[in-house]
């Protein structure tokens, strides 16, 4: 037993030392991948789960990696969060978004613009220039500033309550609209929802994988539309992967939902065949 604990420690280590030094590679990789535009932006369709028209998307960044391929953000975005250079990668990837959407809306004038929803770190809210790049952007972009919703988590909300207060006042007289991001799964407090005027609430994917097998996922989903409800938000579920997930969402009265069942983020080229 005890060479076999030897062994795990070593292993571990080994782990550990190989995950630090992936980290060293991907934090200078990023660098360079900014510059050399390895960036993509990925679209989710929202869908209006009444009548499964598409409202809009959310845009999830991809990095094409010269050698390791597709990474996806869980693997890069800490990094960069921690280097700084989200600030950077976001603004790229909402200046990317804007022209794109907003190009779907002038090809499409026999339909309701679509609605873009973008991440944004928590980093950015503390940022002094925060309003003036986003107006930068729509106004580089076209892009109508009702047509675009920032998604942010409730962590931006608990670092500087303040500070985020008066950038989200300045957003929101603008015209642009707010998600709370990963609703249920931090330290939310239902005092953010109205102090903030958030437009929508989005419900975790963990609940929603969750609520048909267990009666308090379900209760908790159904718990939030309501709320949403009584408080004029929009609820919108993730991670909609199987026909008796949309069936439930539907019964609750969940106005909106993205997730595989739909359609999984895809590049823009791919996005059209959709509409
Ligand atoms: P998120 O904002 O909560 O995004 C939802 C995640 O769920 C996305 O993962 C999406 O691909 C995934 N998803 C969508 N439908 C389903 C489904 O039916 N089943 C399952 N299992 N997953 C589904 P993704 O694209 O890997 O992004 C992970 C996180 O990275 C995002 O979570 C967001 O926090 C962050 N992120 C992505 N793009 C950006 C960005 O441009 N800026 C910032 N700051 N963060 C970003
Ligand atoms: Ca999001
Ligand atoms: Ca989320
Ligand atoms: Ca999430």
């Amino acid at each position: 037993a005890k060479t076999l604990g030897r062994g795990r420690y070593e292993i571990f280590n080994a782990t550990m030392r190989e995950r630090v030094r992936l980290i060293q590679q991907l934090e200078s990789d990023l660098q360079r991948a900014l510059e050399r535009n390895e960036f993509q932006v990925y679209y989710q369709p929202i869908v209006n789960l009444s009548n499964r028209e598409i409202n809009g998307f959310e845009a999830l960044v991809r990095w094409n990696h010269p050698e390791r391929g597709l990474v996806s953000p869980g693997d890069f975005i800490p990094i960069a969060e921690e280097t700084g250079l989200i600030t950077l990668l976001d603004w790229k990837v909402m200046r990317d978004a804007c022209q794109q959407v907003y190009r779907w809306n002038e090809n499409l004038k026999n339909r309701p613009p679509f609605v873009l929803s973008v991440n944004l770190s928590a980093r950015q809210f503390i940022q002094a220039n925060l309003v003036e790049q986003i107006t930068k952007i729509l106004n580089d972009t076209g892009l109508e500033r009702q047509y675009l919703k920032i998604e942010m988590t409730e962590t931006a909300l608990l670092e500087n309550p303040e500070g985020v207060a008066e950038s989200i006042s300045q957003l929101k007289s603008l015209g642009i609209g707010l998600s709370l991001d990963d609703f249920g799964t931090g330290y939310s407090s239902l005092s953010y929802l109205h102090r903030f005027s958030v437009d929508n609430l989005k419900i975790d994917l963990s609940f929603v994988r969750s609520m048909n097998s267990e009666p308090q996922s379900f209760e908790i989903v159904r718990t939030m539309i309501v709320l949403a409800h009584a408080l004029n938000i929009y609820a919108i579920a993730e991670g909609i992967e199987t026909p008796d997930q949309l069936n439930t969402l539907q019964h609750l009265n969940c106005p909106l939902g993205q997730g595989y069942y739909f359609s999984p983020p895809l590049p823009a080229e791919n996005i059209k065949t959709l509409f």
